[in-house]
Parts: structure tokens; C-alpha cells; sequence
């Protein structure tokens, strides 16, 4: 199955290291038109180095007000990769209300703000979409020392759902995939950043134009145990 975004415009956040970045490599690859967005710009200038035809966009998610400024020039959008999070760890009984915000104003807030700019566009110009967002198999396993993160996941889960149910109207697709956590041997021998990029572009290609508000896990079955 080969999968093509000829034509297509696409944005990606947190494009500047991990998933994200290599999202952002594999769609311009395909294709695509793509917007990279993240906040530290020295990895802006290495990815355009390694990709020329990638536009830009430096900016702090976490910032309602910068995120509104720094996209009001976007442009129309077909496809977004809600990659961005932070899995700051602590122990439950030592979580501050700064943390608790920080992973939630990224993870959940900025999620939803990104994908509320892109979508509007999407509904007025009445062409559909698709949206994915990048969860984890924490919306679903217990971590120690991860219930923010975890509750972050568990919310971008429910979010992808609601979204999938409201934008479905203006054939907008949403979805989520749920890559498992590497932290074992085991994990970091068999687990692909490829294997969670090729899940993505399949979410956001027409190849799944009857998927929608699923969370697609990509574990190698360990949510299946
Ligand atoms: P990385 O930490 O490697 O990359 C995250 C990217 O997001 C970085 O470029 C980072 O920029 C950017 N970013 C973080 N916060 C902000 C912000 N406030 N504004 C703009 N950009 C921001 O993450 P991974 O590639 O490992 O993870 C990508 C996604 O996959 C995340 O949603 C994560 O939760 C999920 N995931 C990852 C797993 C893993 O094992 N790696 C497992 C399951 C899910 P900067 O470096 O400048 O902060």
C-alpha cells in the first residue's frame, strides 16, 4: 500500500526532536507541504537543514495567546500531527499545581487550541481533514511516578473522541495513536520511532477514510494482556 500527500498541507507539532520530527520528515517525503512547529528554534534550523522544504513555526504551546499570534498567518490546512507533550515524573504525593499545569496546558490545552485553529479553517473551506493526536499507552496503564502524564493521555483519549463526534459533520477525521513507553530492554531493541510514524501517516491518509475517534495502540500487544 503506498501511501501519497502530493498536494496536501499538513502541520506537525513538537516536529523538533523524537516522533514528531520524523512525522514531519515522512510526510515532506511523501509529499506533503509541512508546517514544523516546536519552541526551540536550533531544532527548527537542523530540520530544514535536513529538509528544506519545511516551513517553520517557533513557538511555546503552553502560551494561549502566542499560539493564537503565531498562527494567524498559517493558512489553510488538510492534515495535523498533535505530537507536542512533556512527561514531567513525580511521585504522586509530591505533584505541585505548576506541574499539574505545565503537562496539562501542553499535553490537553494545546492539543485542543491547535486543533480548534486548524479545524475552523477546515470547516470554512469545506474540504475535510484529518487530525491525529498523539496520546500514549499511559491513557491506559498505570506508570509510577506518571499520574499527571497519565491523566494527560487518559484526557487527549476522550478529547480525540468528542472532536471525532463534533467535526465528523464537516468530514473532518480525528484519531489517536497510542505508542507504548520505552523503558525496558526489551522495548528499546523491538519499539521504531517507524512504527508510530507509519500508524500516523495511515490515520491521516484517505486509506483510512472510515477510521474515525479510534485510539490505536502501537505496543506490540502489550494493552492486549
Ligand atoms: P520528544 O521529547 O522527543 O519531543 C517532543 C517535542 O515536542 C520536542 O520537539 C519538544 O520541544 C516539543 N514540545 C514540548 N513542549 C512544547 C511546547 N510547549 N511547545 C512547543 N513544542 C513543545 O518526545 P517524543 O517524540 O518521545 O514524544 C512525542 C509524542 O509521543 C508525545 O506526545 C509523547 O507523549 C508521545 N509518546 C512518546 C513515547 C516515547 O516513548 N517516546 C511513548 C508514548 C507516547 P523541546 O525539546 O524544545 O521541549
Amino acid at each position: 500500500m503506498e501511501i501519497t500527500f502530493a498536494g496536501k498541507r499538513a502541520i506537525v507539532t513538537g516536529a523538533g526532536k523524537g516522533i514528531g520530527r520524523a512525522t514531519a520528515l515522512a510526510l515532506a517525503r511523501s509529499g506533503a507541504e509541512v508546517t514544523a512547529v516546536t519552541r526551540t528554534q536550533a531544532d527548527l534550523d537542523s530540520l530544514l537543514k535536513e529538509c528544506p522544504s519545511i516551513r517553520p513555526l517557533c513557538v511555546d504551546l503552553s502560551d494561549w495567546e502566542a499560539t493564537e499570534a503565531a498562527f494567524k498567518d498559517l493558512g489553510p490546512m488538510d492534515l495535523l500531527v498533535n505530537n507536542a507533550a512533556c512527561a514531567p515524573l513525580q511521585p504522586f504525593l509530591e505533584i505541585t499545581p505548576d506541574q499539574f499545569d505545565i503537562c496539562f496546558n501542553v499535553n490537553v490545552k494545546g492539543a485542543l487550541h491547535v486543533a480548534q485553529i486548524v479545524a475552523r479553517g477546515m470547516k470554512a473551506r469545506g474540504c475535510g481533514g484529518s487530525i491525529v493526536n498523539i496520546s500514549s499507552q499511559a491513557s491506559q496503564c498505570a506508570l509510577e511516578n506518571h499520574a499527571v502524564y497519565c491523566a494527560t493521555k487518559a484526557a487527549l483519549d476522550m478529547l480525540t473522541k468528542v472532536m471525532a463526534l463534533e467535526l465528523g459533520h464537516y468530514q473532518i477525521r480525528v484519531n489517536a495513536v497510542n505508542p507504548t513507553v520505552v523503558m525496558t530492554k526489551m522495548g528499546i531493541l523491538n519499539w521504531k520511532v517507524e512504527d508510530v510514524v507509519n500508524s500516523i501517516l495511515f490515520l491521516l491518509s484517505d486509506k483510512s477514510a472510515m477510521t474515525n475517534g479510534v485510539t490505536l495502540p502501537v505496543d506490540g500487544g502489550f494493552l492486549a494482556c
